[in-house]
């Protein structure tokens, strides 16, 4: 499952991520259908290495997300303590596609974080600057 800028090689795509967070994405997003399920992406600027799952806690998890805001506090801060750069954040839509939805849009703080949106065929991933959302285009990397 690649972006469709796949056929420009490598060397041109935006960031790299690890065949285990795209399985491990798939697998929330199934095991939560047909709720979205959220959580938060972790690792540098060139590659997003790991994901920690968390809480839908919005009221219509249904059609929105909310992460427990728990479990952002606690990257925040081990981040700054060190640990994992927070890349982004992740999210599905259960029988939509990967594209930021109005409410996304809404909810965009502009931060220049990465979204990656997991629809029903395949994920995208989407840099949230000031302006707007735009499309990034990844390799699947095996580690
Ligand atoms: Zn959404």
């Amino acid at each position: 499952m690649t972006s469709s800028a796949a056929m420009l090689g490598p060397c041109a795509m935006d960031i790299a991520v690890t065949r285990d967070v795209m399985e491990r994405i798939e697998r929330e997003a199934r095991a939560a259908h047909p709720r979205e399920c959220c959580g938060i992406l972790l690792g540098t600027a060139q590659r997003i290495e790991r994901i920690v799952p968390a809480a839908n806690v919005h009221v219509s998890p249904e059609t929105h997300f909310e992460i427990d805001p728990q479990a952002l506090i606690d990257a925040h801060r081990a981040e700054r303590n060190g640990g994992p750069m927070v890349v982004g954040y992740y999210h599905s839509h259960p029988d939509g596609e990967p594209h930021p939805s109005a409410t996304d849009q809404a909810m965009a703080s502009g931060d220049g974080r990465i979204w990656a949106i997991l629809g029903k065929r395949g994920m995208m991933l989407w840099q949230d600057d000031p302006l707007r959302f735009h499309a990034l285009s990844y390799e699947v990397v095996e580690v």
